[in-house]
C-alpha cells in the first residue's frame, strides 16, 4: 500500500478546478495545525484550555458575520453546505406542515440550475415529512438567469424558494435584489434560501439587508479544508436542529465543533477583511485573468464555444465546449498535461450531459462536451501565465493526433493505422485505416463522431473508401448517409445503396463456403459483404481480410463486422418490425461457415467495454448459439428459443433495441500502486501497456519508467493489437496502465478474455504513481 505521505501533487500541477474544491491556503492550514497541536480544547469545557478553544470559535463567528454582512440572525458552524442546505430545508418544511394544507397545490420552488443537493433534499424531506407539495424547478433562460415571470406566477403557492447566488458549473450569478423584489412582491412571507457557496469571496454579501432566510456556505470552496461550513439563519426564520445531542452551537447544531476547520476559516476571513492584504484579488484582476485564459483557449481551440455569457458570470469560471472534441478528450489530455479541470458530464462509457447546460437549453453537443475551468480569487498572475503556457503546450498534442486541425502547413504523422473502435454511449463505430495507402473506411457511425472523422480525414488527406452501415432500423436517422454527404466528391464512389455499399462494385471474392461475395479493396485488404438478415431484413456483415487469388479464406479474415446480429454475450434481438428469426437462424449458420471460431467479431454495441468477441467465446456462454453452430436446432426450435431470449430483454433500458447483452468477465489481476516499482524490478521482462490515447501519452510520457519496455496501445486500438499479436499470448507479460485505472482495467479484462495469459493492471493508474 502507498504511504500517505507519498501521495503528492505532481510537480508543476496546474489546478483549475476551484469550483469543485480549492487548495487549502497555507495560512488556513497553519491555523488548523496550530489548533490541533496547541489549542485542542473542547469549546464546551470550562477550564482554560476550553476557554481558549471557545475564543477561536466565537471570534470566527464574528468574522463570519463581517464577511457575509450578517449583523443579525444566527451564524451556525456546520460540516459544509450540504448540511446547511439540509438544515434550512428541514426547518422550512417542518414549519410549512402547518400551512401546507391551507394552500391549494403547494409548491417547493428551486432554480433549475441549482446544485443537486437542493432538489434532492427538497424531494427527500418533502416525502419523509409527508408535506405533499410539488417540487418545481424554476426555468432559466439561455444565460442561466431565473425566469421572473414564472416565479411571480408560482411563488404565491410556494412553501419555500431555493435559489443560488452563483452557479458552480458556469459561474452565472443572479441579481439578488431583483430576485428579492419579485419574490417579496408576490409572497412577502415565503421562506427563501440562497445557496451562497460559490459567491463567498467573489461577490460582496450583505445578508442582513436582504430578506434571505437561510444562506449556506462551505469552507472548502474558499481555501478551507473539507468538513467545515457556515449557515446563516435570519432572526425569526423557523429553525429545527438537524443534529440534536450535547447542545453545542446554543442547541442549534449539536456535536463537538470542528475547531481546526473553524480556525482555518478564521484565517481566511481575516485575509478577506484585510484591505492591505492582496491574497484575495480584486474583481478587476480576476476579470483580467479570465480574459487571458479566454484568449489562450480561443487561440488553441478555434472552434470553441463558451457556454455562458461572461456579462452574467463570476470572473472565476469558464465553461466551454469544442466542436468535434468530447469532454473526455479534453479532460484526459489536460490531466496528462497536469492541468486539472472538470467535465460537465460523467467520464464513463455512458454519456450524460450537464443538467445545468440542458436547463439553459444549450445544444446537446455543448452539454455533453462541456469543460469547466475554474480558478479562485487567490490565484496569482504567475499561476495564470503558467496555466496559459501549459494549455498551449498540451493542445499541440491534439494536433499531432489529428483531433484538431493544425493551421500551419505541417505534415502530421498521425498514428492512426489499422482498426479503431470509437465508442459513444456504448455504440461502436469502427474505423479502419490503411496508413500507407492513405485510405479509410467507417462502419456504423453515430452522429457524435462525425466531426472527429472529418477532422482525421482532412488532417491526413485520406481517401474515404466507404461509409457503411451494417443495418438500418425503420425510421432511424441514417448517420452513414449524413457523413457520406459531407464527403460528396471525395468518396470513392457516389452510387451507394442504402447501407452505403458501392452499387457499381464488380469485384467478387470466394468465401470459405464457396459462395461469392462482392468486395471493395482497402489498402492491401478487401472488405467483402454478405447478407445476414434476421435482426432486420437489411442486415449485412462485412468481412475484412486478405484475399489470396480471389479467395477470402476463413483464416485470412481478420475482422467481421456483424452489426447487432452477433454481439458480446449474446445474439441481437429478432422480435422487431423487420426481424425474422428463421432468417436469423440461417444467417448465423452461414456466417459461421465463412469465418473461423477465432475470427474477431466487432459488434455495433459494447455494453461492458469488451470491444470484441469470437464464436468460440460466445459458444461458452450462449447455449442457443452453441446449438445453432452445432446444427442441433430446427428452425422451429430456434424460433422458440430465440423468443424466450428476446422476452427476457429488459425493455426499459435505452439499449433494449438491440438486446441487453452481458458477458461474464473474469477480473484482472491487480498490482497495488504502492508495489508497482517492486513489481517492475522483479518482472524485468514485463511490458508496460499504456492504454491512454496518443495525445495523453505525448503530453506526459512518464519519465520514471523510461528504462522499462513500454508500448502505447490506446484503448481505441486494442482490437488492432489483439489481431496483430495473436502469436504473443503467452509472452511477454503485460501490465496495463492509464490515467485513473478505469481504461487499464477494461484493457486487462479484454486481453485476458482474448487469451493473453499474463496480464496485470494498476488500479488508480498514473494518478497514484506520481
Ligand atoms: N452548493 C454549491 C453551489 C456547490 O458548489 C456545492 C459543492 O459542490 C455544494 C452546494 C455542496 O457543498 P459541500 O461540499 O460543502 O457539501
Amino acid at each position: 500500500m502507498i504511504n500517505l505521505t507519498d501521495i503528492q501533487p505532481q510537480s508543476d500541477e496546474i489546478y483549475l478546478d476551484n469550483n469543485a474544491t480549492t487548495p487549502v491556503l497555507p495560512q488556513a492550514a497553519e491555523a488548523a495545525i496550530h489548533t490541533m497541536n496547541l489549542c485542542y480544547g473542547n469549546p464546551s469545557s470550562s477550564h482554560m484550555t476550553g476557554i481558549r478553544a471557545k475564543y477561536i470559535l466565537e471570534s470566527t463567528r464574528k468574522l463570519a458575520r463581517q464577511v457575509t454582512g450578517a449583523t443579525d440572525g444566527e451564524i451556525i458552524f456546520t460540516s459544509g453546505a450540504t448540511e446547511g442546505i439540509q438544515t434550512s430545508i428541514i426547518s422550512a418544511l417542518i414549519a410549512a406542515r402547518a400551512t401546507a394544507s391551507l394552500i391549494t397545490k403547494p409548491v417547493l420552488l428551486y432554480g433549475a440550475t441549482e446544485h443537486k443537493a437542493v432538489p434532492e433534499t427538497l424531494k427527500h424531506w418533502n416525502q419523509i415529512l409527508n408535506i405533499g407539495a410539488e417540487v418545481v424547478a424554476i426555468p432559466v433562460d439561455g444565460n442561466g438567469i431565473l425566469d421572473f415571470d414564472f416565479i411571480a406566477k408560482h411563488v404565491g403557492n410556494a412553501l419555500m424558494v431555493c435559489t443560488m447566488a452563483a452557479n458552480n458549473e458556469t459561474g452565472v450569478f443572479q441579481d439578488l435584489t431583483a430576485l428579492q423584489n419579485i419574490i417579496r412582491s408576490n409572497n412577502p412571507d415565503v421562506l427563501w434560501m440562497v445557496d451562497c457557496v460559490q459567491a463567498l469571496g467573489k461577490i460582496s454579501l450583505d445578508l442582513t439587508n436582504t430578506s434571505i432566510d437561510y444562506a449556506p456556505f462551505s469552507g472548502h470552496k474558499l481555501y478551507g479544508p473539507k468538513g467545515i461550513g457556515v449557515l446563516y439563519v435570519r432572526d425569526n426564520a423557523p429553525y429545527t436542529p438537524f443534529i440534536a445531542g450535547g447542545g453545542q452551537e446554543s442547541g442549534l447544531r449539536s456535536g463537538t465543533e470542528n475547531l481546526p476547520g473553524i480556525a482555518s476559516l478564521n484565517a481566511i476571513f481575516k485575509l478577506l477583511n484585510d484591505e492591505n492584504d492582496d491574497t484575495f484579488k480584486s474583481h478587476d484582476v480576476l476579470v483580467s485573468y479570465r480574459a487571458q485564459l479566454e484568449k489562450t483557449l480561443r487561440e488553441v481551440f478555434p472552434a470553441i464555444v463558451f457556454n455562458h455569457d461572461f456579462a452574467y458570470s463570476l470572473p472565476t469560471t469558464l465553461n466551454f465546449s469544442v466542436k468535434g472534441l468530447s469532454s473526455k478528450d479534453i479532460m484526459d489530455l489536460f490531466d496528462a498535461a497536469k492541468i486539472r479541470v472538470s467535465s460537465g458530464s460523467a467520464c464513463s462509457s455512458k454519456v450524460s450531459g450537464s443538467f445545468v447546460l440542458d436547463a439553459m437549453n444549450k445544444p446537446r453537443w455543448q452539454s455533453e462536451g462541456a469543460i469547466r475551468m475554474s480558478f479562485g480569487p487567490a490565484n496569482t498572475q504567475d499561476e495564470i501565465d503558467k496555466a496559459c503556457a501549459a494549455i498551449k503546450d498540451a493542445v499541440s498534442a491534439l494536433k499531432n493526433s489529428c483531433l484538431i486541425l493544425s493551421d500551419a502547413d505541417e505534415i502530421i504523422d498521425s498514428n492512426a493505422d489499422g482498426l479503431q473502435q470509437w465508442i459513444y454511449d456504448q455504440q461502436c463505430t469502427w474505423c479502419y485505416v490503411d496508413k500507407n495507402k492513405k485510405e479509410i473506411l467507417l462502419i456504423d457511425p453515430v452522429p457524435e463522431i462525425a466531426s472527429k472523422f472529418e477532422t482525421l480525414v482532412n488532417c491526413q488527406d485520406f481517401n474515404v473508401k466507404a461509409v457503411l452501415a451494417t443495418h438500418l432500423h425503420q425510421h432511424q436517422e441514417d448517420c452513414a448517409e449524413m457523413i457520406r454527404n459531407v464527403f460528396t466528391g471525395k468518396l470513392s464512389s457516389e452510387s451507394c445503396d442504402s447501407l452505403g455499399w458501392d452499387k457499381s462494385v464488380t469485384q467478387q471474392v470466394s468465401l470459405e463456403n464457396d459462395t461469392l461475395a462482392y468486395a471493395i479493396t482497402i489498402g492491401d485488404k478487401v472488405l467483402a459483404k454478405i447478407d445476414i438478415p434476421g435482426h432486420t431484413d437489411n442486415s449485412v456483415a462485412y468481412l475484412l481480410g486478405e484475399a489470396k487469388q480471389g479467395r477470402l479464406a476463413a483464416e485470412d479474415i481478420e475482422y467481421v463486422f456483424a452489426g447487432d446480429t452477433l454481439q458480446i454475450g449474446g445474439i441481437g434481438r429478432s422480435d422487431l418490425n423487420t426481424s425474422d428469426s428463421v432468417q436469423m437462424h440461417h444467417s448465423l449458420r452461414s456466417l459461421a461457415q465463412v469465418i473461423t471460431e477465432h475470427t474477431l467479431i466487432c459488434p455495433t454495441h459494447d455494453y461492458q467495454q469488451l470491444f470484441i468477441t469470437t464464436l468460440a467465446l460466445e459458444k461458452q456462454t450462449n447455449p442457443v448459439l452453441a446449438d445453432v453452430l452445432a446444427k442441433k436446432l430446427s428452425d422451429e426450435q430456434f424460433v422458440e428459443a430465440k423468443l424466450e431470449l428476446d422476452q427476457s430483454i429488459n425493455n426499459d433500458t435505452q439499449s433494449a433495441l438491440c438486446g441487453n447483452i452481458k458477458a461474464d468477465i473474469e477480473p484482472s489481476i491487480d498490482v497495488d500502486p504502492g508495489d508497482f516499482s517492486q513489481f517492475l524490478a522483479s518482472n524485468p521482462d514485463v511490458m508496460i501497456f499504456d492504454v491512454r490515447e496518443p495525445h495523453e501519452f505525448e503530453a506526459n510520457r512518464r519519465e520514471y519508467i523510461r528504462d522499462q519496455k513500454i508500448i502505447n496501445v490506446p484503448l481505441t486500438q486494442i482490437t488492432h493489437f489483439v489481431n496483430t499479436h495473436k502469436a504473443a499470448k503467452t509472452q511477454p507479460s503485460y501490465v496495463c496502465i492509464c490515467r485513473s485505472g478505469s481504461r487499464s482495467d477494461a484493457a486487462a479484462k479484454t486481453l485476458k478474455r482474448m487469451g493473453f495469459e499474463n496480464v496485470y493492471h494498476v488500479p488508480g493508474g498514473f494518478a497514484l504513481l506520481s
